[in-house]
Order: C-alpha cells, then sequence, then structure tokens
C-alpha cells in the first residue's frame, strides 16, 4: 500500500517525537554497597580520608543525613528498595522466604518503559531465587563469600555493560560487596586506618551472636581493617567514574548511592550487623547524584531507604504509582511530607532477633518484642543511645508506639501474598 505524503510526514514526525522521548529520558545507575555506615562518609583518619570519591560526589549531590536501612541485613534491605515496601510487607524477611509473584519490582517498572535493565550482585543474600531477579534481563550472580576481593571483578562487569548499553535508556545495579565482613584489605590498602589491638579471632560471622566478643581496642583494629575496605570499594567507584565521564554519560545518568545497612564495633556489645537496630547498624549514606538535573542539597530530615525506588522512577519520568507504598525521598528540606502511616521511617531486624525501630524527627523509638521492651532515644541530645528517656516521656513514647501500631495494621490491610523459597534452594 502506498503511504500518503501527510501519513509519511505523520509517521516520520512520531518517529522524531519517540526518539527524542527516549533520549531525554535519564538512565539510572544504583550503587549499593554493603555494610557502609554513614559516619564513613567524610571520616578522616591521620589526614587520610576513608571514602575520597564519594566525598567529592557527595558535594555535587542530594545527601540524605539521616538515612534509615528498612533493616540491618541485606536482603530485606535491598528487597525494600526493589519493592518499596516494608519487610514485613514485601515479606522477604528470613533466609527461607521469597518474594511473591505478583508484586512488581523496580526493574520490571524500568523494562516496561522500555529501559535495559541489568544487575550485578555478590552474595548469597541477593540471589535471584528470593526475587531480585524479577524484571532484569541480566543478572549476573556470583557469590564471593567474605574472604574473597569483588569490587574489581563487579566494577569490571559493570564497565563492559555501561559500554554496551551507552546508547539507550538503562537500569543497572551493582552492589559492592567488599567492605563486608571478614575485613581483609589486599596491599596497599592494608596498611592504611591500622589502630588498636588485633584479636585473636576476626571472624565476624562467628563472634556476631556473642556479646561483648571483642576489647573496645580489638574492635578499633576491626573497625581499621573495615574502613581499609572501605577505602578500597571508593577507589574502585572513583575508576567507575572514569568510565562514566569517558563514555560521556555524567549528563544523561542518575546516580544513586546507598548503604544496605550499616556496621556495628561493640558500640552496644555487638560486632556486625543482623541483630539489633542501633544506628550503627541502620544508619547509612543515601545520595542522588545527577549534573544538571538535581540541584545539590543536603536534607536534614530522616528517609527511609525504601523511598528510593519510587524516586527513581520519578527521576526517569516514569508513573510509580502502582510501585510499592513508601514515599518518595524529599529532593528539597521539609518537601514531601505527609501524615500516612508510612511517613516514619522504619527498620527491624531478623524475626528472631525481633527488634523494630521508628523514626519522627532526632526521637527514635525502638520495641524490643523479645524482651518485652520498649525505649525511645533523642538522637539530637544522644546519638549514641545510650539513655532510655521513654520513661521520662511517656506522650511521645505512646504517639510513637500507636504510630507503629498503625504502620503494622496498614501492613495487614494490604494483605499482600507470600512466598517461600524453592526447598532445594533453602
Ligand atoms: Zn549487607
Amino acid at each position: 500500500m502506498r503511504l500518503s505524503t501527510v501519513t509519511m510526514l505523520a509517521l516520520a514526525a512520531a518517529a522524531l517525537a519517540g526518539a527524542a522521548c527516549r533520549s531525554d529520558r535519564p538512565s539510572v545507575l544504583l550503587i549499593s554497597i554493603d555494610s557502609l555506615r554513614a559516619d564513613e562518609i567524610g571520616r578522616t583518619i591521620a589526614g587520610e580520608p576513608v571514602t575520597p570519591t564519594l566525598d567529592e560526589l557527595a558535594r555535587g549531590a542530594v545527601v540524605f543525613e539521616q538515612a534509615m536501612a528498612p533493616a540491618p541485613w541485606t536482603t530485606p534491605s535491598m528487597m525494600s528498595v526493589m519493592t518499596g515496601l516494608d519487610p514485613a510487607a514485601h515479606g522477604v524477611e528470613e533466609h527461607d522466604r521469597a518474594l511473591a509473584g505478583s508484586i512488581r519490582t523496580l526493574a520490571q517498572h524500568f523494562r516496561a518503559a522500555g529501559y535495559r535493565t541489568g544487575a550485578i550482585v555478590p552474595a548469597v543474600t541477593l540471589r535471584a531465587e528470593y526475587g531480585f531477579e524479577r524484571g532484569f534481563e541480566q543478572y549476573e550472580f556470583e557469590s564471593f563469600g567474605h574472604n574473597r576481593i569483588s569490587s574489581p571483578s563487579l566494577i569490571g562487569k559493570l564497565r563492559y555493560r555501561l559500554e554496551q548499553w551507552s546508547d539507550e535508556p538503562f537500569f543497572l545495579w551493582v552492589h559492592l560487596w567488599d567492605p563486608h565482613y571478614n575485613y581483609i584489605p589486599q596491599p596497599p590498602w592494608d596498611a592504611m586506618f591500622v589502630q588498636g589491638e588485633e584479636p585473636e579471632n576476626d571472624d565476624v560471622q562467628c563472634l556476631k551472636w556473642v556479646r561483648n566478643p571483642v576489647s573496645p581496642e580489638q574492635a578499633s583494629f576491626l573497625r581499621g581493617r573495615y574502613e581499609a575496605e572501605c577505602r578500597f570499594t571508593d577507589d574502585w567507584i572513583a575508576r567507575l567514574f572514569e568510565t562514566i565521564r569517558r563514555l560521556g554519560l555524567e549528563r544523561r545518568l542518575v546516580v544513586a548511592i546507598v548503604g544496605d545497612h550499616g556496621e556495628s564495633f561493640v558500640e552496644h556489645g555487638f560486632l556486625g550487623h543482623t541483630n539489633h537496630v542501633f544506628e550503627p547498624n541502620v544508619h547509612v549514606p543515601l545520595m542522588l547524584f545527577a549534573p544538571g538535573r538535581l540541584q545539590p542539597a543536603r536534607i536534614a530530615q530522616p528517609v527511609s531507604t525504601g523511598g528510593l525506588g519510587r524516586t527513581l522512577l520519578q527521576l526517569a519520568g516514569l508513573d510509580g504509582r502502582d510501585f510499592g507504598v513508601l514515599p518518595a525521598l524529599p529532593l528539597a528540606e521539609g518537601a514531601g511530607h505527609d501524615d500516612s502511616p508510612w511517613s516514619a521511617p522504619c527498620s527491624r531486624t531478623i524475626r528472631r532477633a525481633c527488634q523494630v525501630a521508628l523514626r519522627e524527627g532526632a526521637l527514635k523509638y525502638v520495641l524490643d518484642a523479645r524482651a518485652c521492651r520498649e525505649s525511645l532515644f533523642d538522637l539530637d541530645a544522644d546519638p549514641g543511645e545510650r539513655r532510655d528517656v521513654a520513661g521520662e516521656r511517656p506522650e511521645d513514647t505512646l504517639r510513637l508506639r500507636t504510630a507503629l501500631a498503625e504502620r503494622h495494621e496498614a501492613i495487614a490491610a494490604l494483605d499482600l501474598p507470600r512466598a517461600s523459597m524453592p526447598p532445594e534452594v533453602v
């Protein structure tokens, strides 16, 4: 059939509009960093910065100074980023749980909008069977365990993917793993941040459920080794950004950098993570970097990293209305506050540890169901969470206890389906 000139022109105009629309869409790079504490950003020890690359990026980024991870371990925390749901709502709270098939993921949203989608992940806590692979056309999984170096391999795969997809809109997720215990920095990083006293046993996987397993001096030694791993990871992020600049991607890219949870060095008697919701475990770095799209800002109000997915969809101009329930991040101070039961950042441990925390401004309410105990901390006056003021401030305690109960009711009302891991995987 011969097309008329008018039809031809209309088709050409539509094609051009489509091309313009595609090229206007930013690509999105999500960099999650395992076990990275918020207070490592900007930290300098004996004149040596722990995260110089992230410090430099932060100067041009929207930085969330009070970001809370939805859980103090990887699987539920990153599943909250990928679903916009609390761990108790998406249900992937234990090693044998998986995401129900009807819950749409962030990658599915990007894929449906025509994005290339890829993930590069290094640990069993992110294996595909949990549901993390859903929506990713490439889900590159390799388990590095606790003792292998991983950043060179992960960043190498990511560079390859960036080069392949640099002309198309993409959503890429890389999870950097080296700060996770055990802390075994390689030369020359092993000579950095040496401090304290070396413990006989440095296997945090074994020590983390033991109360006060090492002395404060030995914990200081372990933290120095951990910080050397943070610096190693940061130096690899610097190389990644060299690639981003070389490919001319910097102004077409939204980069999110987030910690999946923190790490404890016996501040409250524990090493590692997973087991409680004190700040060393749940206060994480969160920043959004998009030159030409986002004005640098520092946001002091508490936010949940579970709001990151919706924010990334919005920054890409996509409709995230059917993506989870957690609110988008405020991109300016004071913006975006609502009175929904989802507005307060919340974090919870694996069920057998049974702790839940809820933030409201500087206040942090903690319910320990196993100990039948509630606590209230004023983080402005007491950033170390040493002084429980629940008894002195009964109205604040009641309000936050009620807010947590309302949140649990709202989670129950969502009535989301549950799924188990396939038995051969557990
Ligand atoms: Zn982790």
